[in-house]
């Protein structure tokens, strides 16, 4: 079968692969007819073990029946009824289900939107109203969406920015603080936080701390390759912007609704953002995102300036109620926390037998398993990240990497244990192949 396959928002065809930033395209060769649970099957009747969860977003698997039944229920009242001050039902049940699964016990408001970019350009509107200052402050290497907000903030690769600018003025990026590879070459037992010092460094010459209105920052950042910051960074951090009055912004759009083992990836840190931004797993699929903020930062912003006909759509915000019932009642995060131990522990095992994996980390489902072609330099291995990704794809796993070289493994948080099972077999295997050099070069 003849296809053009979409890679990030450009077609490409089997000859006409995409470069991405340091990260060649997917290419997989293959049409979704049906979805049920952790697996999927394609147009031509093949079964698919999903450990994508479509980019984080089918926390709750394919076609979930409690969700199905209430995106159902929903079509047979009405589909949207929204506007200015008129609000429909499950957006209302869905706003106080939202404040109560957010931690912190004081007045929140909650905010709709369709996609994570366009939560997080609201957070910065937010953060701005309230501090009325202008500056935002997010890190390298950080993808927080497409919108011109959310754009801005990121600074992930030159193919998301170039030819398409100005973006907007008053954002800095800081180096996000990754012990994997530590920017200022230090070892994490001996280094003293020296990235916190180089972040109060920056404010203490070129960006200016009563003129910041927020830190957006991703928690664990999904993107970078599922990095996770030293525990002491965050508090410092939240000190710091606490000292300051500049806002901490949590983008939860990847990594949150249970995904990391807790429902949202800052608890890992005792964070206490001011603002929460969620997106991606909050509708099972269907287009909806919110941002989440206490009572007084949400108040600072006049409703206009923020405002989206469908935002809130009556039956996105009843797939969204029955996603956190069902990450609720199914005991999802805490089977997230389980089969990603379960997962680490057979991945970490597998680094005996083969050099190409040089590291495996990450919380819950959201792991990363680090391909190298020499461990003692930490050299990427892009190569073999496309040559396994391929490979498992042919033998009925899909998976997909990050950061040219970082097998990205976020199944739905449904998963059972035989499936993992099959599917870490699948990758050994593949592993095994590459190691052995017996991959073609097809995925190239
Ligand atoms: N923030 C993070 C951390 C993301 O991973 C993404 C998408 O990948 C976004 C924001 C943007 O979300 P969306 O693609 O729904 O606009």
């Amino acid at each position: 079968m003849a296809l053009n396959l979409y890679n990030s928002s450009r077609v490409v065809s089997r000859d006409d692969q995409v470069i991405c930033g340091a990260s060649r395209a997917r290419y997989f060769p293959m049409v979704i007819q049906s979805g049920k649970g952790s697996c999927f099957t394609d147009l031509d009747g093949n079964d698919y073990i999903d450990f994508s969860s479509s980019a984080a977003v089918l926390n709750t698997g394919h076609s979930h029946p409690r969700v199905l039944k209430a995106i159902k229920a929903q079509l047979d009242q009405y589909i949207h009824f929204s506007c200015d001050y008129l609000y429909a039902e499950p957006q209302v049940k869905l706003a106080e289900a939202i404040c109560r699964i957010v931690p912190g016990d004081y007045k929140k408001k909650v905010s709709f939107g369709h996609s994570g970019s366009d939560a997080i350009d609201g957070a910065i509107k937010l953060a701005r109203a309230y501090t009325k200052r202008p500056g935002i402050v997010s890190f390298m290497g950080a993808y927080h969406g497409s919108t011109f907000g959310a754009l801005s903030a990121s600074a992930i690769c030159h193919e998301m920015r170039r030819g398409i600018g100005p973006l907007l003025p008053g954002f800095q990026h800081l180096p996000y603080p990754n012990c994997f590879r530590c920017s200022l070459e230090h070892a994490r037992s001996t280094c003293g936080l020296a990235c916190f010092s180089m972040l109060e460094e920056a404010f203490s010459t070129y960006i200016v701390p009563e003129e910041t209105a927020a830190i957006l920052i991703e928690p664990i950042a999904g993107d970078m390759g599922f990095i996770e910051p030293p525990e002491a960074y965050m508090t410092a951090l939240q000190r710091f912007c606490r000292k300051h009055g500049i806002l901490l912004i949590a983008d939860e759009v990847q990594q949150g609704m249970g995904r990391t083992g807790r429902w949202f990836s800052f608890e890992h840190f005792n964070l206490e953002p001011d603002i929460v931004v969620m997106g991606k797993a909050l509708g099972s699929g269907l287009p909806i995102s919110a941002v989440v903020a206490r009572e007084e930062i949400s108040n600072a912003l006049e409703m206009p300036a923020h405002l989206f006909t469908l935002q809130g759509n009556a039956v996105a915000a009843a797939a969204a109620l029955a996603t956190i019932e069902t990450i609720e009642e199914e005991r999802l995060i805490e089977n997230a926390k389980m089969m990603g131990d379960f997962l680490k522990s057979r991945f970490r095992a597998l680094m005996k037998d083969y050099q190409v994996i040089g590291d495996v980390r990450g919380r819950g489902l959201s792991i990363g398993v680090e391909l190298l072609a020499d461990r003692e330099l930490k050299t990427p291995d892009p190569e073999a990240a496309v040559k396994i990704t391929y490979e498992c794809f042919q033998k009925g796993l899909l998976m997909l990497f990050l950061s040219s070289n970082v097998l990205r493994i976020q199944p739905p948080l449904i998963l059972d244990a035989a499936t993992a099972e099959k599917a870490v077999d699948i990758v050994e295997g593949a592993v095994k192949a590459y190691s052995k050099n017996q991959l073609g070069d097809e995925a190239l």
